[in-house]
């Protein structure tokens, strides 16, 4: 039996504010079968291609960890600027209003490690490309990138240039 992982999001309308429909993964979160088929497809082909997983606050966090155990790697979290207690690179970069920065630990990503990304969404790909830059800065080279969703008329595949991109569930 194949599992519509799409069932299990669910599009909250003016969320967090008018005129955004939020894809909210929590009801898929909460199914073991489908968090699971979610990790499973995360990691195809992937084992021993990969030395370190990186995820982003917060829901990024939540896959980001589960698809290092599955390879048998280290996590690396990618924080809100603020929040990493030791020495951190930081990166900002362009939201729709405004600005936001995010940061990772100095020591985090060791030079010519092989770092896959991931988080929840791919809107307009300011987040992942600003995360991408992080571990590249580091020294880190990422391999590539696995979203749960795509939402593809952001277009956030271009900001992430030749970077081998999967996601799971398009809008
Ligand atoms: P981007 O930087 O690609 O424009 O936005 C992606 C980031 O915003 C991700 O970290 C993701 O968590 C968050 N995000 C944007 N839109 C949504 C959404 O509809 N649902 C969820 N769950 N996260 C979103």
């Amino acid at each position: 039996m194949s599992i519509s992982l799409a069932e299990g999001i669910r599009d909250i309308p003016d969320h967090p504010s008018a005129g955004i429909m939020f894809r909210d993964i929590t009801p898929l979160l909460a199914d073991p079968e489908m968090f699971e088929e979610v990790i499973t497809q995360f990691v195809a082909g992937l084992e021993g291609e990969v030395d370190l997983v990186t995820g982003i606050e917060a829901r990024g966090f939540i896959l980001a960890a589960p698809v290092a155990l599955a390879l048998g790697v280290g996590f690396v979290p990618i924080r809100k600027a603020g929040k990493l207690p030791y020495e951190t690179e930081s990166k900002s970069y362009q939201l729709e209003y405004g600005e936001a920065t995010i940061e990772v630990h100095k020591d985090a990503v060791k030079a010519g490690q092989r770092v896959l990304l991931v988080d929840d969404v791919l809107a307009t790909g300011g987040t992942a490309r600003a995360g991408r830059e992080l571990v590249e800065g580091l020294g880190g080279k990422v391999i590539g990138a696995r979203f749960l969703i795509e939402l593809e008329a952001l277009e956030g595949r271009k900001a992430l240039g030749d970077l081998p991109v999967t996601s799971l569930v398009t809008y």
